[in-house]
């Protein structure tokens, strides 16, 4: 059994981009009937809000990716020091008194002298003496004193990687204000709460090699990590502005349907075709993590408009009875309307449009050389109630007055009835039809 966690900071919609890494981490714990934990990561008292985290629980919910569990990293303060106390206890955290400024300036002469960028390390040589001194003076922030050796892990989806301490510098996980930093906090939480999985973004990866040597240090167990590739937009280039931030609510209100953007995300990138899933076991039994690449992986919302499509169609009426209550369709002839209108439409947005050419009609559309020929068809047209063979019937009928036959005969008649050529079987479509305006 895994336990994995998905961990957003609230201070942002959840986007497509951290949408991928809700759902991997959801799945590895779905498939393993293991533990699924959302955790806030809200040390950032300023950016974060509780709307923000609302909102993030009811995106979640919206898709079915209920979590077992919901921890806030604010609530956790004691812990953070408790471990901060711990690190300090055994030497490996230590006090830095450099402001942003000088901080700076220091990177900027290495990476003048061609050196790369890591802090020097200079506050361990300062004496009790000094750091008396300093602290009267100074805030003071804390580093993570890294054991300068390979960091080396076998990682779910970029496999054997090794990383070399000394080309990074001390993490920070105390800020001079006292906050304590994302890269602590982080860790504290994946011990306590028993992770045994993490995927995340491979931006993370540099983050990943000292968080397994503060794990360490701290005497947990190193999870398993796997860090997927990140998304670009459809033709290779950086995810443009728009659609890095397109949330999961301008996709709900554009009308995508839950399972047919986890679908799409579940294989995306991976070596494995992209297919609609059901339910989320079905999504959950057939995910491997291990079928994902280290590619960049190009993202196209129109993928998911197809998906979007066949889910709707394979929708029983009981799945869309509410869209179809708000529509005002009443219950007697809401399941003939939705089996007619469910193949037609690409988003749920739509049934509205087809029950409005049901109860309202439409202005005709009639092309020049077909108006006698509606006129004709208009004079045949049954009188009485429509079933399923008035269709046929009437068809049948302007066939052998006009002698059209195909398209010629059927064309003029969808377009005079609902105002355009492409739509719904007509014999299923004719009796629903509460107005005629020929
Ligand atoms: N709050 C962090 C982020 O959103 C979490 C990263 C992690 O998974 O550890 O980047």
């Amino acid at each position: 059994m895994k336990t994995t966690r998905f961990a957003p900071s609230p201070t942002g919609y959840i986007h497509v981009g951290n949408l991928r890494t809700a759902l991997f981490n959801y799945l590895i714990a779905r498939k393993s009937g293991g533990e699924f934990i959302l955790r806030l990561d809200d040390t950032d008292p300023i950016r974060s809000t509780e709307e923000y985290a609302d909102a993030i629980k009811e995106d979640l919910a919206w898709l079915g990716l209920h979590w077992d569990r919901v921890e806030k990293q604010s609530d956790r303060i004691d812990r953070y020091n408790f471990s901060a106390e711990k690190l300090r206890n055994s030497g490996r955290l230590y006090e830095c008194f450099e402001t942003p400024v000088e901080l700076d300036l220091k990177r900027k002469k290495q990476l003048n002298m061609g050196k790369p960028p890591v802090y020097d390390r200079s506050a361990l040589l300062l004496s009790t003496a000094e750091i008396q001194e300093l602290r009267l003076n100074r805030e003071s922030h804390w580093r993570f004193k890294l054991d300068l050796s390979r960091i080396n892990w076998d990682d779910g989806i970029l496999g054997d990687l090794s990383i070399d301490a000394a080309s990074v510098s001390d993490p920070v996980l105390i800020r001079g204000d006292g906050q304590f930093l994302y890269t602590l906090a982080s860790v504290c939480d994946d011990v306590d709460f028993g992770i045994s999985n993490v995927v995340r973004g491979s931006d993370h990866v540099t983050n990943t090699a000292t968080q397994i040597q503060i794990i360490e240090a701290l005497g947990g167990d190193v999870p398993h990590f796997a860090h997927h590739s990140l998304l670009t937009g459809s033709k290779g280039e950086p995810l443009s502005k728009r659609l890095g931030t397109l949330s999961l609510r301008d996709l709900r209100a554009s009308g995508f349907e839950p399972m047919a953007i986890l679908s799409y995300m579940s294989r995306l990138g991976s070596s494995e075709p992209i297919e609609l899933f059901d339910n989320l076991e079905d999504l959950a039994e057939n995910f491997n993590i291990s079928n994902f690449g280290a590619q960049p992986t190009k993202f196209d919302l129109n993928d998911i408009i197809p998906l979007t499509k066949k889910y709707i169609s394979t929708l029983d009426i009981s799945e869309v009875s509410d869209d179809l209550i708000k529509t005002g369709i009443p219950s007697d002839i809401a399941p003939k309307f939705w089996i007619m209108v469910r193949d037609n439409i690409n988003t749920r947005t739509e049934i509205k449009h087809w029950w409005s050419i049901c109860s309202e009609g439409v202005a005709p559309l009639i092309d020049e050389e077909d108006i006698e020929f509606i006129d004709i068809a208009k004079s045949l047209l049954p009188v009485g109630t429509f079933d399923e063979s008035t269709w046929k019937n009437w068809t049948s009928e302007i066939k052998k007055v006009t002698g059209r036959k195909g398209k010629s005969l059927f064309m003029p008649l969808r377009k005079a009835l609902t105002g355009i050529e492409h739509g719904p079987d007509m014999s299923k479509m004719l009796p629903l039809l509460q107005k005629i305006n020929l």
